[in-house]
């Protein structure tokens, strides 16, 4: 794991309204290394290379923890950025890579002695309870402990102590799927394309987190030339491409990349300025 990332307060203690976000998992649904593959990417020394499923952790200027998704990674992501605490996780949709590892929320119960809210737009709320029905059954035997989870609908922005998260529309396929802005920062993963409500949610938005999966065409990710257009046009200071398959090496990608435009990768933690 990158040294640069002591995980956990990262970012915390710095003074007026700053906050954090810790990538956890920068990698597609396969994760990278991908599962009997000996591709170059995949048996890369570059700890850059190895990518967790999609993931990221949230540090807001009141010292509030957020997990965005609960990748099937989480336990080994959570014990590698020695994560100890979780105040509320965010769902972006309801795809395998992002809710799996649900589970693990038991452990953030038992450490902080409380229910954990977890908020998703409608459908994705609804698939949760299908994919977790045993979570939410009441008839489930509690023997082996259950994730003692509240889940809330998201129709709107969030107020989550002093601050507000805006959820951010976005396609992914023909899917509508959720990014969220959190201050002057962006996380949109899992995108192939921006509707015209989400561009005015975008303004003002110095560090831009966006899908790029690879250089070829997929029907639901953009691709890094798309994604290039996306951050030419809403003009970041800082960007940072995420949910990576094993096309893309991370060095090379990079140095072929503009300035301020990089592949984020585990580990990597950025601050962004809440107001
Ligand atoms: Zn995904
Ligand atoms: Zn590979
Ligand atoms: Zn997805």
């Amino acid at each position: 794991m990158e040294s640069a990332t002591p995980a956990g307060p990262t970012g915390a203690s710095s003074p007026g309204a700053t906050a954090s976000l810790l990538f956890l998992g920068t990698g597609t649904s396969h994760g990278v290394p991908m599962i009997g593959c000996s591709c170059a990417v995949c048996c890369s020394a570059d700890p850059r290379d190895d990518r967790f499923r999609p993931s990221v952790y949230v540090t807001l200027p009141d010292d509030t923890r957020l997990l965005i998704d609960t990748s099937p990674d989480l336990r080994l992501q959570a014990i590698r950025a020695r994560i100890a605490r979780v105040d509320a996780v965010l769902f972006t949709h309801g795809h395998a890579d992002h809710v799996l590892g649900l589970d693990e929320i038991r452990r953030f119960n038992h450490l902080q002695r409380e229910r954990i809210p977890c908020y998703a737009d409608p459908a994705t709320a609804a698939e949760l309870r299908r994919t977790f029905a045993y979570i939410f059954d009441q008839q489930t035997p509690s023997g082996g402990g259950l994730p003692q989870i509240d889940l809330f609908p998201l129709v709107g922005p969030l107020c989550l102590g002093r601050h507000e998260v805006v959820p951010v529309p976005l396609w992914h396929g023909r899917r509508r799927v959720l990014g969220y802005r959190f201050g002057r920062l962006a996380y949109l993963t899992d995108c192939s394309e921006l509707p015209e409500e989400a561009w005015p949610l975008l303004e003002g938005v110095e560090v831009l987190i966006l899908d790029a999966l690879r250089h070829r065409p997929h029907p639901t990710h953009f691709t890094v030339a798309q994604a290039l257009a996306v951050v030419q046009r809403l003009g970041p200071a800082r960007a940072w491409f995420t949910h990576i398959c094993h096309d893309l090496p991370h060095a090379e990608t990079t140095a072929a990349l503009p300035a301020g435009v990089d592949l984020a990768y585990d580990g990597l933690s950025v601050e962004f300025r809440w107001d």
